[in-house]
């Protein structure tokens, strides 16, 4: 799937993990979360530099294939804690034994951070816990990437461990006033803003 939006182009690759968004700016890029192989990501990227990487939460779906994005691209990788990084409740292995082996010295925590901004990208960032404690949502000009907490005529499933579906309500009413034209989600197909006013009003009724 292709997007332009005003001087951005979003550029989703669907996989059995999770779906990773690459964010074009002009020569420069960023990524959304590391769940397909990177040879799809370095095609997508082209020739622009990659500034970041985001990941949207620890799950093992989103960070598989992690590594082999640092060694290619040599960026930093945003996310919630870097204290999580070695926690296998956060990437779940403690219940699903993947011997995940992800990079070292290459985080930043974003958990006091409101905005990050690259050379050509500012990213605001909102802690969503729900899903996972350590959910994040992210947003650039009018684009939204959700990870798994909301997802077109759905939501992030609460039940894993660290999941709360009354964080999930929170983080819910948080994201309702927050404007964009597209979301970008971990999984499944992107959905627009009316969609999900709908889809997140009916969901707040219901948990
Ligand atoms: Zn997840």
């Amino acid at each position: 799937m292709k997007q332009i939006l005003k001087n951005l182009q979003v550029k989703t690759i669907f996989s059995n993990f999770s779906n990773v968004h690459v964010v074009l700016c002009g020569q420069s890029a960023v990524i959304f979360d590391a769940g397909c192989q990177v040879e799809f990501v370095k095609t997508a990227v082209g020739n622009a530099k990659v500034e970041a990487i985001f990941l949207t939460h620890l799950h093992y779906d989103h960070v598989f294939y992690l590594m082999d994005y640092v060694n290619t691209f040599g960026c930093k990788v945003f996310l919630f804690n870097k204290r999580f990084v070695t926690n296998k409740n956060y990437t779940l292995e403690n219940f699903i034994p993947l011997n995940l082996l992800l990079p070292k010295n290459c985080y930043e925590s974003l958990e006091n951070t409101k905005l990050v901004n690259l050379n050509n990208f500012s990213v605001e960032c909102f802690h969503t816990p729900g899903h996972s404690a350590d959910s994040m949502c992210f947003k650039i000009e009018n684009c939204f990437f959700a990870g798994d907490t909301i997802f077109l005529n759905s939501i992030g499933r609460t039940d894993l461990f660290l999941g709360n579906s009354l964080e999930m309500k929170n983080s819910l009413n948080k994201i309702k006033n927050i404007k964009f034209e597209q979301c970008f989600s971990g999984h499944g197909k992107n959905s627009t803003w009316e969609e999900q006013q709908k889809n997140i009003s009916y969901f707040l009724q219901i948990l």
